[in-house]
């Protein structure tokens, strides 16, 4: 049966204490519920408490972590970098890569996003790259020239077939706004996703998977997770919330499972 995805992405928030209640809250949860049958939950925490989850849910734990960002070196002379070395060894299994708001607010062109990608497979994480376009590139109808650019330039960069690989589809403007697209607009751009990885590295390369991101929720997860392109969601605001994020996991677990041939 198809795997779904479900990521957490708490930014600049909770301190490692906060950070902790909502794990041993989740776990509580959890074991009162039973796992999912197909819903793989990972959360990406500030650095800061990357460890003291790593501790509380154990390396086969019911929730994988994840950092949200990375240096692409190893290790050096580099004050207040964290390589994805760095943090693999802190407990992190998948690590976000090329966040819009890393995009907008720290400089990072496709070539930066690229190279982190590499470091990132480099140190045995799973990135998941985040790609999407603007508001005004959508209104001039680029939506799909930026998000293929965004792409190739990190496929160009991973010249061979990683063992997992997950894109997000984030539409800038939906993030943290309340506006969405349509099932069918982030389906679109999914299958486009997955066939620029197919394109690189081949039919029979491990799947590229890919999640829509951006203003998710308990209310449309399950939409969004039900169009065939898509295998899960990255969630910010909704995600800091324990029980939200277990509603979304829920929902997803709720889904029929989709057959390989909906993929195109
Ligand atoms: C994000 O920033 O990755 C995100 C999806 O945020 P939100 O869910 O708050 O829109």
């Amino acid at each position: 049966m198809s795997r779904l995805l479900l990521v957490a992405n708490w930014k600049m928030h909770k301190t490692v204490e906060e950070s902790l209640a909502w794990g041993r809250a989740a776990l509580r949860r959890l074991e009162e519920r039973g796992p999912f049958r197909r819903v793989d939950l990972v959360v990406c925490p500030t650095l800061p408490a990357l460890w003291a989850l790593a501790r509380l849910f154990g390396p086969d734990g019911p929730v994988a972590l994840g950092a949200q960002n990375l240096d692409p070196g190893r290790e050096g002379a580099v004050t207040g970098a964290v390589s994805g070395y760095l943090v693999a060894g802190a407990g992190a299994r998948y690590v976000i890569v090329g966040h819009s708001e890393r995009r907008a607010g720290f400089g990072e062109t496709d070539a930066v996003v690229a190279a982190k990608t590499r470091a990132a497979l480099e140190a045995g994480l799973i990135p998941i790259v985040c790609v999407g376009e603007t508001a005004e590139e959508r209104a001039q109808g680029a939506t799909e020239a930026v998000v293929g650019r965004q792409a190739d330039a990190v496929l160009a960069a991973v010249p061979t077939p990683p063992p997992a690989f997950v894109f997000a589809y984030e539409p800038v403007w939906a993030i943290g706004s309340g506006r969405v697209p349509t099932v069918e607009e982030a389906d679109a751009v999914a299958a486009l996703l997955v066939a620029r990885g197919r394109r690189a590295w081949g039919e029979g390369s491990a799947p590229v998977r890919v999640l829509y991101g951006g203003s998710v929720n308990p209310g449309n997860v399950a939409a969004f997770a039900a169009a065939p392109a898509v295998d899960g969601a990255l969630v910010g605001g909704a995600s800091l919330d324990v029980e939200q994020f277990l509603a979304m996991a829920d929902a997803l677990d709720g889904l029929q499972a989709k057959g390989d041939g909906d993929r195109g």
